[in-house]
Parts: C-alpha cells; sequence; structure tokens
C-alpha cells in the first residue's frame, strides 16, 4: 500500500506510554487471548458500554495531539486523513472522528478501553479507539495479514462505524435492537450493521486514490491481503478456532464469507448506497 506522501493531519491522539489505568490483573496478553474470540475487530458500542462499566475508572487521559512521530502512528495518521477525505466527498455534513491510540487501557466515553477489545468505535465521543500492538494479536494468533493494507481495513471499518453514526443508522439499528423479541433477531441486525462498516471499508478502498491524488493508494495485491483478513476474523472461522460448534444465531459480525464479499462489494461500487446490508439480510 502506498502512503507515506499522504496528507497527514488525521485527528490522532497520542495516549501510547500513558500506561493503562485501572487495568485488571493478568495483563493485556491473557485478557487477549481470553477475549479474542468474542471482541476481535471492535465490539458492537452498545454492548461495550456493559462490558466495560467493571472497569469504570473516571481517570481522564489526555495523549499528545497531531501526527505521532513513528511510523506505526504516522500511518494511522495519513490513512485516517484520507478516510476522511474520502467521507467528505461522498456524505454531506461529514465531520471526522478522533482517533486515540492507546496501551493495554483507557477511559473512553463508552467506559474503560483495553486491548482485548480490539480497535473499537465508541458513538458518545465519536472516536475510534486504536490499541496498535493488537495487530500482532490479530496476526500471530488468528492468520490476518499482516498487509498494511489489511490493517488500513481495520481503521477504515471503525470510521464505518462513524459514517453509521452520522447517518443515525447506529441509532436506529439500536432502537431496533432494544425491541427485538429475542437475541437472535437482535443479533442479526449487529451483523447488518457490521458487515456494512466492512462495505464502507471497501467504499473507502475504492476511492482512497482519487481523493489524495494517489498519494495514498492500493497496490496490487492488497484488496487480497485484506480479503484474507476479513475472512480470519469471521464468525463461523472464530467459533471454529475457539473448539467450538458454528452457531449462526450467535453470529455478531457476519460469517467469513459475508465479511469478504461486503468487503468486496463496497470495493467494487466505490459508493455507499451499495451497502445496504439491512435489505440483503
Ligand atoms: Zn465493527
Amino acid at each position: 500500500m502506498r502512503w507515506e506522501g499522504g496528507r497527514r493531519g488525521g485527528g490522532v491522539e497520542d495516549r501510547r506510554g500513558l500506561g493503562g489505568v485501572g487495568l485488571a490483573g493478568g495483563g493485556a496478553g491473557t485478557l487477549v487471548l481470553a477475549l479474542i474470540g468474542y471482541f476481535v475487530f471492535g465490539i458492537d458500542p452498545f454492548t461495550t458500554q456493559q462490558v466495560v462499566r467493571q472497569f469504570d475508572q473516571a481517570v481522564p487521559q489526555q495523549g499528545k495531539v497531531g501526527t505521532p512521530e513513528d511510523q506505526a502512528g504516522q500511518f494511522i495518521d495519513v490513512v485516517s486523513a484520507n478516510i476522511n477525505d474520502v467521507w467528505a466527498r461522498k456524505l454531506r455534513g461529514y465531520q471526522p472522528p478522533r482517533v486515540v491510540l492507546y496501551e493495554r487501557g483507557t477511559q473512553t466515553g463508552c467506559g474503560f478501553g483495553q486491548t482485548a477489545m480490539g480497535p473499537f468505535y465508541c458513538p458518545n465521543d465519536a472516536t475510534v479507539y486504536l490499541d496498535l500492538s493488537f495487530w500482532q494479536e490479530m496476526e500471530t494468533q488468528l492468520g490476518a495479514s499482516g498487509a498494511e493494507f489489511a490493517r488500513a481495513y481495520v481503521v477504515a471499518h471503525e470510521f464505518g462505524h462513524h459514517v453509521q453514526n452520522i447517518t443515525g443508522t447506529a441509532r436506529k439499528v439500536q432502537a431496533a435492537q432494544q425491541n427485538a423479541p429475542n437475541q437472535a433477531e437482535a443479533n442479526t441486525l449487529s451483523v447488518a450493521m457490521e458487515l456494512q462498516a466492512d462495505c464502507y471499508a471497501g467504499v473507502w478502498a475504492a476511492s482512497a486514490a482519487v481523493a489524495s491524488g494517489g498519494k495514498v493508494a492500493l497496490e496490487p495485491g492488497d484488496l487480497e491481503q485484506g480479503l484474507r483478513t476479513a475472512r480470519a476474523i469471521g464468525d463461523d472461522t472464530l467459533q471454529r478456532r475457539s473448539g467450538g460448534q458454528v452457531v449462526p444465531e450467535r453470529f455478531t459480525h457476519g460469517s467469513s464469507g459475508q465479511r469478504v464479499e461486503w468487503l468486496k462489494r463496497g470495493h467494487a461500487a466505490g459508493d455507499a448506497r451499495a451497502c445496504d446490508t439491512f435489505a440483503a439480510r
């Protein structure tokens, strides 16, 4: 993936090195291994609030705002700026989210966030939270691709949730979930939300080069690496990996096949209107 000449200014706040306040014992690694099957790739923002409440400690943290100096931080900054440029062209009234980099744990508008939750978006403070050490877990534990584009896909997926927040889809789905007759139905709605975020990531990928004058662009083979990651984090693959049966009613993010399909569809269309995962189910 080409990105180094891309525009900076992705709205990054760098909290790395501040330390994870209030983190439960066992260390981040243990938590990651215990929870990876549930939380990989950002959990449902509404369940986040329940999960993290027990860790909630009102210690505000303020990191360094601006482009980080290290390569990994700059990558997030440039990719985020590019995703913002793409959505600013496609969505009237688009406002960029904040992007917080942290290590182990940090305070969020949705309670206490930690590495084990994976990358996630909090609608309450319109912020994408990323612990960059999570890439390594995804790649070594789950067989996700280590390619830069595969990581950018993860970031773009979280920005996809931000888009859903702006369009009002997130609120509508939350209301529908509260009225759902059972958990299986609520999960179906969650899957549609997640697949739409995958599709939006594809829409971004299709438009990255145009929005950056070619400075941020996919290179040959990149899309395949993104698809490999999408496949690695499908619910059926994760359920199988954790030694259990495949239970579609418990899917919250979609099967590997569905995630691959919607990332592809978004990329092929380059248009958010191709991402009506709610009508498609
Ligand atoms: Zn998601």
